[in-house]
């Protein structure tokens, strides 16, 4: 058991994490991050980034790597440990699994999980058939056969945008009607190339390599087989937020609320990227959260 002291403590090594603390490193602070799964967050799943400002094509692992790297040369210490608690007294303490660091602020880039289906063959074809965002992959579809599945706003938003660049779309809702706004479902329903199965769900995913096949469970038929080259799950996101929900103020879905220069109710605590409660979630938007976040922990501290 140890109690370390850095000045800034960033919580979860994805891109905005790791974003921040390049910032903060250059701005001659100590930074220690820590991270409970794997460097580099949601990004090191996806095969293929087309939309990241600078690289015509990336793979999510190789950013992701860079960004290791130049955190490390700066002198950023990272350590693979789960945050369960953040405690404020005199002094900021971050609990981990293992140990107890203390810091003067803290970023908060935890960070957030798509809802997956639960079934066989998923997680394995993330990124070879399965997605889950189709501003960043959806263009791999142009004039293919695709499926999303849900029905709120942003699969029905989801739905759209594939509408206009591939064959087919079929929309797989469990329910009787789609949840997402008037305005969207009036807009789907003109759309001659989309197929909406209602009382429906999704019971196997077939493919070895890359997606093939699905079937589906119908409300009149038993089983229906729909030929698909992708598949985009659309049932939301959940934000990595449980072991800070009682200190932070958060919103209705759980996403911590801060101002524009992404300040939580609490002062000298931050925060930055998906985790974090906003419209757009984007590489590039992390970026824009982890640079603002860390400029805001340097000035906090040198104003303590
Ligand atoms: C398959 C896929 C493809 C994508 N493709 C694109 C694309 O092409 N273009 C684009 O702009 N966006 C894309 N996105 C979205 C983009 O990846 C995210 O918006 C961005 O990575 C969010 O970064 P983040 O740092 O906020 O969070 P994350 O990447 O989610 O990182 C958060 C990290 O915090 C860690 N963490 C969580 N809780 C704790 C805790 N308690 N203690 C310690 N660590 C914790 C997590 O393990 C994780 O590593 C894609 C997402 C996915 C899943």
């Amino acid at each position: 058991m140890s109690s370390m002291k850095y000045d800034i403590i960033i919580i979860g090594c994805g891109i905005s994490g790791m974003t921040a603390a390049i910032y903060a490193l250059r701005s001659d602070k100590s930074v220690l991050i820590l991270e409970k799964e794997s460097i580099g967050g949601q990004i090191s799943s996806s095969p293929l980034i087309e939309n990241y400002p600078g690289y015509q094509k990336i793979s999510g692992m190789e950013l992701s790597n860079n960004l290791y790297e130049q955190v490390i040369n700066l002198g950023g210490v990272i350590e693979l440990e789960e945050v369960t608690e953040i405690k404020i007294g005199k002094e900021k303490e971050v609990i981990t699994t293992d140990n107890t660091y203390k810091s003067d602020a803290i970023i908060i880039a935890t960070g957030a999980k798509h809802r997956l289906l639960g079934l066989e063959n998923e997680i394995n074809l993330i990124g070879n058939g399965i997605h889950f965002c189709v501003t960043c992959d959806g263009a791999f579809y142009k004039d293919k056969d695709v499926c999303v599945v849900g029905g709120g706003n942003s699969a029905v938003t989801n739905a759209l945008m594939l509408s206009d660049i591939c064959k087919n779309v079929y929309i797989i809702q469990n329910l009787d009607d789609l949840t997402a706004e008037k305005t969207l479902k009036d807009r789907i329903n003109k759309k001659e190339n989309v197929t909406i199965y209602y009382e429906s769900s999704v019971k196997e995913i077939k493919g070895e390599e890359e997606l093939e096949e699905i079937v589906i469970s119908t409300k009149d038929e038993k089983e229906k087989k729909l030929k698909v080259d992708g598949m985009f799950i659309s049932i939301g996101l959940e934000p990595q937020s449980n072991f800070v929900k009682q200190l932070l103020k958060v919103n209705n879905f759980d996403y911590i609320e801060s101002d524009e220069n992404c300040m939580t109710n609490i002062k000298g605590i931050f925060v930055a990227g998906d985790v974090r409660s906003k419209k757009v979630r984007q590489l590039t938007t992390a970026v824009n959260d982890g640079t603002i976040a860390a400029i805001e922990a340097v000035e906090y501290i040198n104003n303590l």
